[in-house]
């Protein structure tokens, strides 16, 4: 059966290829082959999977495992149970059931047992009050309320297994893509999937940049010990943008340790990241190679139905109501990202609360019309870093450096000036995120760039290049 399995998954590899195989078909398994009645019984991992296998890939599994078991037309069911058992994730516990003779085609064997991850090993009361440390999980994001489509399937999958399969199926997980498009969201569901399943699990999740800071004050108040024993000691650790780790050697290194350590206790380890691993820029190869190591899947700018449907979905958990109509003028009015959807929502909902009129198209027409800078609003200064990164080759401590290098300085003056442009943050706001700047000297920056611009087509192309960024 093993055999038959494996071989499928090649003959599929080679169909469909390898991310296809590692994404839809890896968290699969075939349980029982009733050669009577010519079924084949499939365990998947949860219904979000199963439904798409079912929906898209029910004949390919049809047609090769048929062949390979040389019948023609096999039926094909496909199962879902997630089993638990007292505090352990109790994974692939379908005992392998055979129902035929034919012993040449079959090769019986014992199947892979059950995987137990052992979470039980901390005394209940440690685990009570580690989880207060740890505990860094938004309630509030759970895979119930995100909306899947084609631009965000193969991330909402993957981290539905992982939440199901923690340590198991994909680790590291590596979750990449734009701004505003449902990262974060995804990290924190698997977060309480997993805790849903097993209060004692240890789940923290950190930012990058968090985890920069508590590693740079645990050196600074020598706590460092603490810092790699809290880290050590998690089930499970969510790990968001990932790229701010760039550039910061001795906190990477100390953080590939603890990779290591986790990996090595098959402890499950995600990130999300705004690029792809090989384009995060000042992190060691090492590292780097780590990332990459397990499975990786991106998320795409949604197509208008999916706007669409998200926008209807968090009006209604916000007990309002909008029409079809409403609900597809704005996710085709703002085009950049889910955050900023989300926000041009909020903004409606409010305007028609204070002047208590319906949420109709007109009524969001004149919001827009007052509101002109509904997409500005929301672009937030890392954003920007972000956009600027793609045209400059300084990283966001260069911006924030004393080093007046003529072409950083440049690069900074430019990205004060659409900071002010883009942002709703005052001139002292942008002058203390770029390295403690007085606000005289991001309003001389920017009254400069304004200067330059009316007669510098290159800088105009540039700087509208770097806004486009935002949009995508
Ligand atoms: P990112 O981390 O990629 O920048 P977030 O996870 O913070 O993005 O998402 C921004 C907002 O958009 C959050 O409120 C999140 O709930 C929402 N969101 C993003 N994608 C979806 C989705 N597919 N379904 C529902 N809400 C979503
Ligand atoms: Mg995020």
């Amino acid at each position: 059966m093993y055999f038959i399995w494996e071989d499928f998954l090649k003959i599929v590899r080679e169909e469909l290829g390898s991310r296809v195989v590692e994404t839809w078909f890896k968290a699969v398994s075939m349980t029982k082959w009733d050669a009577m009645e010519k079924v084949i019984y499939l365990q998947t991992p949860n219904a979000f999977v199963c439904n798409w296998l079912e929906k898209n890939y029910r004949p390919i599994f049809q047609t090769h495992l048929g062949r390979l078991l040389n019948v023609a037309d096999p039926k094909v069911v496909f199962l879902t149970t997630t089993q638990k058992k007292d505090d352990s994730f109790v994974v692939n516990s379908g005992e392998l059931q055979v129902c035929v003779s034919d012993a040449k085609t079959l090769q019986v064997k014992t199947y892979r047992p059950a995987h137990i991850i052992p979470y039980g090993s901390k005394n209940e009361q440690t685990s009570a009050k580690l989880s207060e440390r740890y505990g860094h999980i938004n309630q509030k994001y759970v895979f119930e309320t995100f909306v899947v489509g084609p631009s965000n399937s193969l991330a909402y999958a993957a981290a539905c297994a992982v939440g199901q399969k923690p340590g198991d199926l994909y680790n590291p997980l590596f979750i990449y893509g734009g701004s505003g498009l449902g990262k974060t969201h995804l990290l924190h569901a698997i977060g309480n999937t997993i805790q849903a399943h097993n209060k004692k699990a240890l789940v923290l999740y950190q930012t990058a940049d968090r985890f920069v800071n508590e590693f740079i004050n645990a050196i600074r108040f020598d706590k460092i010990d603490r810092f790699q024993k809290k880290y050590q000691l998690v089930d499970v650790l969510l790990i968001d943008d990932i790229q701010f780790i760039s550039n910061k050697e001795t906190t990477q290194e100390a953080f590939f340790h603890i990779f290591n350590s986790l990996y090595d206790a098959r402890k499950q380890i995600v990130f999300s990241s705004d690029t792809f691993p090989q384009n995060i820029n000042g992190i060691a190869e090492r590292l780097r190679s780590r990332l990459s190591s397990g499975m990786i899947a991106d998320i795409h700018q949604p197509c208008i139905e999916v706007k669409t449907a998200i926008l209807k979905r968090k009006a209604e958990e916000s007990g309002q109501v909008v029409s079809d109509e409403v609900a597809h003028f704005l996710a085709s009015h703002v085009t950049s990202n889910i955050r900023e959807l989300e926000g041009a929502l909020i903004r409606v909902i409010a305007y028609a609360q204070l002047t208590k009129e319906h949420i109709t198209l007109a009524l969001v027409k004149k919001v827009f019309l007052h509101d002109e800078c509904a997409v500005k609003e929301s672009v937030d200064f890392k954003a920007v870093i972000k956009a600027v990164a793609k045209y400059f080759p300084y990283s966001l401590d260069e911006l924030r450096s004393e080093n007046r290098n003529k072409e950083l300085a440049f690069a900074r003056q430019i990205t004060m000036y659409i900071m002010k442009k883009n942002t709703d943050r005052s001139l002292r706001e942008i002058g203390a995120y770029l390295g403690d700047r007085n606000h005289t000297t991001v309003k001389h920056a920017v009254s400069k760039i304004e200067q330059h611009i009316i007669a510098d087509v290159k800088l105009q192309r540039q700087i509208s290049g770097i806004e486009k960024e935002f949009e995508r």
